[in-house]
């Protein structure tokens, strides 16, 4: 696909050529179509990007929902053949979803290990957390007597 300085050369060459005179008439019909096919590129390509950039808009202010579904500035979008097109997106997908550790950071498939959505590693890291805050909790109550 040709952009618009790409046609305004292709322009300038085919004056240029037109002014040669041992041009071969054929080549220069030829070249003109060439001219005219990528004017024509150019146009729609136009076109196209007013589309994508409604397709855009329209999913932003129709669709999106902050930390489930967003698309950022500069999305693909891929104009369908039916009546709509296709915007480029971010979907949240859980650790739950994916049966993954449900930990931050983790990823971890669930080996059977752990429990409460936590793979083995995590669910003894928080026994271990949850054993210290007890025996902090107790001390301080006793002290506090
Ligand atoms: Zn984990």
């Amino acid at each position: 696909m040709l952009d618009s300085i790409s046609f305004a050369l292709l322009q300038a060459a085919e004056k240029q050529l037109q002014n040669l005179n041992s041009i071969n008439p054929r080549a220069l019909e030829e070249f003109g179509a060439a001219v005219r096919q990528a004017r024509e590129n150019v146009d729609e390509q136009a076109e196209d990007a007013e589309a994508k950039t409604a397709y855009f808009e329209a999913a932003c202010a129709q669709h999106a929902i902050e930390g489930d579904l967003e698309f950022d500035e500069g999305a693909d979008v891929s104009l369908s053949d039916d009546a709509g097109a296709y915007v480029q997106g971010w979907k949240w997908v859980s650790a739950e979803d994916a049966d993954l550790c449900g930990e931050p950071g983790c990823h971890k498939a669930l080996d059977g290990e752990g429990y409460d959505g936590r793979c083995g590693t995590c669910a003894d890291k928080a026994e271990k957390v949850r054993i210290a805050a007890t025996k902090a909790m107790r001390k301080s109550k006793r002290k506090s007597k």
